[in-house]
């Protein structure tokens, strides 16, 4: 009995521990993401319903919003959305497939090479918003932190696109600082915003810049209010600020 004992306990101990390693298989091997942490982000953002399901259910309230506001809202100000470009109304999956592909890791001059591409589709249900947007007479203004000199191939790819609005001037792009602030408030100058678009907090107030105590959950916290009526978030698992906070241990 007790040697029957002592071969379960082996034999269950065997099995744990083949459970928590991955087998070593070519086959195995060839189906698994190859550590690329990558991966499951971007098939998610690629493959997965739910994607697309919540950019649908961002834009439908952003859509909500701006009708209220066109009704509510008289002032002498030109009315605008600010929208950030990239994983906000450009979808640039097919990139981040292609670096997990070829694996290698992002680089400027492939960015560059994609950016002049002008090839990225558009986030389920951006253009109906801009579009919308533009019936109403709400100017779009793209804030993005792509560079001056990805001006022209990005105007090709938004007006292949057919989003309204596609000109220089209504394009606010990256010269020095990552920051968006500044851009925000000569934009507020000349427009009146009804609403902030996009993917990463940064693309709506700097106080979210800092992620160092506890993930910068405490900003959004406090800023709440804001979510769904002032600001309308999108999914990026991708890439973004939240890479900043991270813990080194997990
Ligand atoms: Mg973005």
């Amino acid at each position: 009995m007790k040697n029957y004992l002592l071969f379960i306990l082996t034999v269950s101990l065997f099995a744990s521990c083949n459970l928590s390693k991955k087998p070593e298989n070519a086959a195995f091997v060839q189906e698994e993401p190859s550590g690329n942490d990558l991966y499951l982000a971007v098939m998610w953002q690629k493959y997965s319903a739910e994607y697309r399901a919540l950019c649908y259910q961002s834009y439908q309230q952003a859509g909500q919003l701006i009708q209220l506001n066109s009704i509510q809202d008289k002032t002498l100000l030109t009315p605008a959305v600010i929208v950030d470009v990239d994983e906000t109304i450009l979808d640039n999956s097919p990139y981040e497939l292609n670096l997990i592909r070829t694996n290698i890791r992002y680089t400027a001059e492939s960015w560059k090479a994609w950016v002049d591409s002008a090839a990225a589709g558009a986030v389920p249900g951006a253009l109906e918003f801009c579009l919308k947007a533009q019936e109403l007479g709400i100017h779009i203004l793209y804030v993005s932190n792509r560079k001056i000199n990805e001006t022209e191939a990005t105007l090709k790819n938004l007006i292949a696109l057919g989003f309204p609005y596609a000109t220089a001037d209504h394009l606010y792009f990256k010269e020095e600082s990552s920051s968006k602030e500044s851009r925000r408030a000569v934009i507020r100058n000349s427009y009146q915003v009804l609403l902030l678009i996009g993917d990463n907090l940064g693309d709506f107030s700097d106080v979210f810049q800092d992620r160092s105590q506890h993930f910068g959950f405490h900003q959004v916290d406090s800023l709440r209010q804001q979510f769904g009526t002032h600001f309308i978030i999108l999914p990026n698992p991708m890439y973004g600020n939240w890479e900043d906070g991270l813990p080194k241990n997990i």
